[in-house]
């Protein structure tokens, strides 16, 4: 344990706090286990089991045999009890947001704005399974009659990251349940409490015992049961590129679904007609939120050349009043890293760039408060060729690029595997159509540097992903189209 504030949210975060697996309706654990620990002090926060293939075979059964008289019920019935979990959720925001806080580090505030939005989307889609509607479709022949029936897929495995520990699940598990569907969760081992919370309030709401279940232990076990399982028939998975093309090749032996919401390189643009001020409030947003380990954070700014120097200046004032701490601390803006290969992983960007030529306006070093905290960097004179433009930073380090004409900044921002989240600024209409139908990306944030809502599609082109997440097109990811052909005599 380092020498981090330590302020104590324990107290409310152990209201919710459970410390073993949730199977087939039961709390369990095999007397193996996997400390976690809090990434702002480095102390020891609690224990989960390490689990593995018999007990993941377990739980998918479990909820395959519950799934039944669930996806049987009327999609009103089912919203009752979604719309519970929501109202629990809410009630419990302060122990929910303390514990979260405490596993993962960022600052209560944005823990208890991520607890609103989880509980958002059983809210959404306890609403929108009640309009799953099938089609009648005029028949082709003279005695047919055509309908598409919608109905669950089956059994989801969800695996999920650390950066968001409520939302990334609920925005998978909403859906799933409104549905009909039974889920199996694997949760980030680095931030497992949120999700025991969430399965200890679903529980409660009268989600049927069995239908889902959380798995904590070695990923690559639990992963290959979710693969090889054929009761499994979705997966659903949210994390890094790499890990998501494993789990595809994994998927094709047996043809499972795959949804896919994988990792970003959000361009952030400011054409020379932008009102600046807005966007260094919109970048600030973007790109420090979660100390920058966002899969939608702006990665790379480009800069129009004539405003270029007025936006750094006002961008370097406002990146020297954020304040960085425990997350648990009142008036802390950028917590700690989750772990120490994040942190070498913003270093090793600064050093890539500074090596070949881009100068360090502000930070550019780890903070005092211990070693996983990095003060908030901007890095100006970047240029193309610089791994920090290439690759995902999840780190608070901006770099600022350089642009004459616009279709060089849309080429810029096109130059990239990725395509999940972007944002630009400017206000002639012209250039907003332009530049919003030219950018290849699955979200456009335009004059704004916040984008996630539960009620609009959430999700990415190229190597960022397959499937959305969120809105009416996130129920439709966990059901399946069944057409029927009536002869009529
Ligand atoms: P990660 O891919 O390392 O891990 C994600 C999950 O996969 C974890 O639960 C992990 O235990 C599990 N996992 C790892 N190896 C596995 C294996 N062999 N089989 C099965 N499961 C395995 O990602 P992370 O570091 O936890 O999260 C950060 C990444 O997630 C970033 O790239 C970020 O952009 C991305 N992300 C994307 C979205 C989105 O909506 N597109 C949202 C949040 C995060």
């Amino acid at each position: 344990m380092w020498a981090a504030s330590q302020k104590n949210v324990v107290g409310k975060g152990n209201d919710v706090k459970r410390e073993q697996c949730f199977i087939a309706g039961n709390w369990v654990s095999n007397g193996e286990w996997v400390s976690v620990d809090n990434p702002a002090t480095g102390a020891i926060i609690g224990r989960i089991p390490s689990l593995g293939r018999p007990e993941t075979r377990k739980a998918i059964e479990a909820s395959a045999q519950a799934m039944q008289d669930w996806a049987a019920r009327p999609a009103n019935a089912r919203a009752v009890i979604l719309q519970r979990i929501a109202s629990l959720m809410e009630q419990r925001s302060d122990a929910l947001a303390a514990l979260l806080t405490e596993e993962q580090g960022k600052p209560l505030a944005e823990a208890r704005g991520e607890i609103a939005y989880a509980a958002s989307f059983f809210q959404w889609f306890g609403e929108e399974a009640k309009r799953a509607y099938g089609e009648v479709i005029p028949g082709h022949m003279a005695d047919k009659r055509l309908f598409v029936l919608k109905q669950p897929v089956g059994v989801v495995a969800a695996i999920t990251p650390w950066n968001f520990p409520a939302a990334m699940i609920t925005r998978k598990l909403a859906p799933a349940l409104a549905a009909g569907c039974g889920m199996v969760l694997k949760p980030s081992e680095l931030t497992p409490f949120t999700a025991l919370a969430i399965a200890g309030i679903a529980d409660e709401a009268g989600v049927p015992k069995g239908l889902f279940n959380v798995v904590t232990g070695d990923a690559a076990e639990i992963g290959a049961e979710f693969l090889e399982n054929p009761a499994v028939r979705k997966i659903s998975f949210t994390g890094s590129t790499a890990v998501g093309r494993l789990l595809m090749q994994g998927a094709a032996s047996s043809i499972k679904k795959l949804s896919l919401e994988l990792g970003g390189n959000a361009p952030f643009i400011v054409f020379d007609d932008a009102d600046l001020d807005a966007a260094v409030e919109g970048a600030i947003q973007s790109k420090y939120r979660n100390a920058g380990q966002t899969c939608v954070c702006a990665n790379r700014f480009y800069i129009q050349s004539g405003i270029y120097d007025a936006f750094v200046e006002k961008m370097a004032a406002a990146v020297s009043r954020l304040r960085v701490g425990n997350g648990a601390d009142p008036g802390t803006d950028i917590g700690p890293l989750i772990d120490e290969r994040a942190v070498a992983k913003v270093k090793r960007h600064i050093d890539d760039a500074a090596g070949k030529g881009a100068r360090i306006v502000l930070g550019g070093t780890g903070a005092p408060q211990g070693p996983r905290f990095f003060t908030p960097t901007l890095l100006r004179d970047v240029k193309p060729g610089m791994d920090v433009l290439r690759e995902e930073t999840f780190g608070p380090l901006a770099p600022l690029v350089k642009f004459d004409a616009d279709a060089d900044a849309i080429a810029m921002a096109n130059d990239s595997e990725f395509g999940l989240a972007a944002y630009f600024y400017a206000r002639d209409i012209n250039r907003i159509w332009r530049a919003a139908e030219g950018i290849e990306s699955g979200i456009i944030g335009i004059n704004t540097g916040l984008i996630s809502t539960e009620v609009a599609p959430f999700g990415g082109v190229k190597q960022s992903g397959i499937g959305r997440e969120g809105s009416r097109h996130g129920l439709d990811e966990y059901l399946e189209l069944k057409y029927l052909c009536l002869s009529v005599a």
